[in-house]
């Protein structure tokens, strides 16, 4: 069958109101997307508190009132006209931009597909002025100083957009969560959303530790770490949800990027990387991260609803974000207990509470650490020794060794794979009542170590436990020791030749001598075929030729450093997994004791290394509970 080609038409130039219908499909996917466009207009006024009513969803209306700066009456028809703007006058301005807006399309779109009317007056003025955007009518009307934009009847001209629309339930759900994302960025701003008239979220001015409490609960933030880091041209700051706050779905994950809500792929990528070995692959964390730059190092022009941008240096976005994340979740929960019940009356300013974690962690010098522990040789100084411990160009286990001076006792004999448990002494035991995990008191079932603390029963899986130790040792160990050094490779006696892109060629040349490094050695055969002649020894079963492509994948992604450290990272953890102890070995209390103490000093000791938990605690009130003892 020929198909018949369509008839040739002239090449015509689009009328205006196609021109911006044809933008607001980009821009307007559904009532939210408003929303998000007029809120964005009122921050960039400078409003203190805003409002959206919203009906039916936001399809009936969507009215948005702010007390900002206002619009002039002579200004009101270029307002609501495509490619007008107050926010940039050339590339130059485009480059450095710092409003939400600066495309001048958002209310020309949005009139183009629904009824817009703007009344607005402007603080000095006498009165307010409302403008219609289909008539263009211009006339008088009242109103405090601010502006009040009204949307109706979304997709009225165009019926096939408004089929896409959910329920108004799902809808406003939408909406409220826009409306959220603008009130995790500002805590200094009032925000309010009515539907039909009812209040359905209402979050007032208030500092940022409270905003974020007020937005996302008090249950997210007593189940995260703060995030906190200055890096050159970057800055961080944020919460990060604890491995078991994780979820199944990505919808607790906020990122703002100087002030904007976007979607990232690259720093979304550096967070998970900081779980990888917390969390199950499965499991999506839950965190909300703000990153500030100067306006020059990111491009925000790269979307037409300005969700996504580009980062000029986004290796470096990718390393330091990834740090600093992996920094703030290294510490294990121990470190937040109290060692002994909270006395307040008697409690140093210091002790870390269960309640409320802590600040040390960026905060606390390193001669402040060393200081806490001299002038305080108890186990309430155990944060100080982790921040010794871990201490960069220190030595690993310098903490936990100046700390068990201090103690009387000799250090813990250092530990690898394979060896034997770390032995303590009964010194430790007798005072170990202190301690944030407490006393062992059994064993159970060959598998658990029951403990007593200051709260009540802690039970630790020993196997899971053990292995992270290990597993933690091992990577200071290859961080300190073997760095740059290969891994051992397994020569093919048949190398195995694959069909490459151009991209994977120009990557396993540049990168020749990371692969050799992970024990690969590839070489280009022709202009379209790789071969591979070695694989790491670690991995006789792996197809030389997928574990090639994953790694050029990953390495033209990630870069070098991180590929090499994942690939070391796996290959300790098995290598832990047989160094640890195994179920059904009796411990004797001294074992266990010296097992609690070495959770205590090791980083992400909470989790094993696939994402169980090694410890839970059983308070005394959960005990009451499950005796139906009232107290
Ligand atoms: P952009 O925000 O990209 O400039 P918009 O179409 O969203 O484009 O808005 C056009 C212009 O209208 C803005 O540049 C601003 O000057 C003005 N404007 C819109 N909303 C408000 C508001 N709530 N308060 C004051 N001025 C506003
Ligand atoms: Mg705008």
């Amino acid at each position: 069958m020929n198909a018949v080609p369509p008839p040739r038409r002239p090449i015509r130039e689009l009328n205006d109101e196609l021109i911006s219908q044809i933008a607001a499909g980009e821009v307007v996917e559904r009532p939210a997307s408003v929303v998000r466009e007029l809120v964005d207009n009122a921050l960039d006024a400078g409003a203190r508190t805003v409002t959206v009513r919203l009906a039916a969803g936001g399809v009936r209306a969507i009215v948005v009132e702010d007390d900002g700066g206002g619009i002039a009456a002579g200004e009101l028809p270029l307002a609501v006209k495509r490619h007008a703007t107050s926010k940039i006058a050339d590339l130059g301005e485009l480059e450095r931009v710092s409003t939400m807006g600066f495309r001048g399309e958002a209310l020309a779109a949005i009139a183009s597909i629904a009824e817009l009317q703007i009344t607005s007056r402007e603080p000095g003025a006498a009165h307010a002025h409302r403008i219609d955007a289909h008539s263009g009518e211009l006339q008088p009307a009242a109103r405090a100083p601010g502006t009040t934009v009204e949307v109706r009847e979304l997709f009225f001209a165009t019926p096939a957009r408004r089929k896409f629309l959910k329920t108004d339930a799902t809808e406003l759900a939408h909406a409220v969560d826009a409306v959220r994302r603008h009130a995790l960025a500002r805590p200094d701003v009032s925000f309010a959303v009515w539907h039909e008239g009812r209040l359905v979220a209402q979050w007032r001015a208030a500092a940022p530790a409270q905003r974020l409490a007020d937005v996302l609960g008090a249950d997210f933030v007593a189940a995260s770490r703060e995030l906190q880091r200055d890096a050159g041209p970057l800055q961080l700051r944020g919460r990060l949800g604890l491995p078991e706050a994780a979820r199944s779905r990505a919808d607790h994950q906020y990122l703002f990027v100087n002030g904007r809500f976007v979607r990232d792929r690259l720093v979304a990528h550096a967070l998970r990387a900081a779980y990888d070995d917390q969390l199950h692959g499965s499991r999506q964390p839950a965190y909300v991260l703000f990153i500030a730059l100067a306006p020059e190092l990111v491009d925000v022009n790269v979307h037409p609803t300005k969700i996504e941008v580009r980062f000029r240096d986004a290796r470096a976005v990718h390393e330091t974000v990834r740090r600093a994340a992996e920094d703030a979740l290294a510490p294990s929960r121990a470190a937040f207990l109290p060692a002994t019940a909270p006395t307040p009356a008697t409690a140093p300013a210091q002790v870390p509470t269960a309640a409320a974690p802590p600040a040390w962690q960026g905060a606390l010098a390193l001669d402040h650490a060393a200081a806490w522990i001299a002038r305080e040789p108890s186990p309430r100084a155990w944060p100080a020794v982790h921040v010794l411990h871990n201490a960069p160009g220190g030595a690993p286990g310098e903490g936990w060794a100046a700390w068990q001076a201090l103690r009387g006792a000799p250090p813990t004999p250092s530990d690898a794979a394979g060896a034997p448990m770390p032995v303590s002494t009964p010194h430790d035991a007798a005072a170990a009542g202190d301690w944030p995990l407490g006393r062992a008191v059994a064993q159970l079932g060959g598998v658990y170590v029951l403990a007593e603390n200051a709260h009540g029963l802690v039970i630790v899986d020993m196997h899971a436990a053990h292995e992270r130790i290990v597993y933690e040792r091992l990577k200071v160990a290859a961080a300190a020791g073997a760095d740059g050094a290969a891994l051992p490779a397994q020569p093919l006696l048949i190398p195995v030749s694959f069909a490459a892109t151009a991209a994977e060629i120009a990557t396993a040349e540049a990168e020749h001598d990371t692969l050799h490094a992970l024990g690969l050695d590839v070489g280009t055969l022709s202009a379209t075929t790789l071969v591979v002649r070695s694989r790491p020894a670690a991995l006789p079963d792996a197809d030389p030729a997928e574990l090639t492509r994953s790694v050029l994948v990953e390495l033209a992604q990630l870069g070098a450093s991180r590929v090499v450290q994942r690939a070391r990272d796996d290959l300790l953890a098995t290598m832990a997994c047989h160094g640890a102890v195994r179920a059904n070995r009796r411990l004797t209390i001294d074992e266990m004791n010296a097992l609690l103490r070495a959770m205590e000093a090791t980083d992400r000791a909470d989790q094993c290394n696939h994402g169980r938990p090694t410890w839970r605690q059983l308070t005394m009130k959960d005990l009451d509970a499950l005796f139906l003892r009232g107290r």
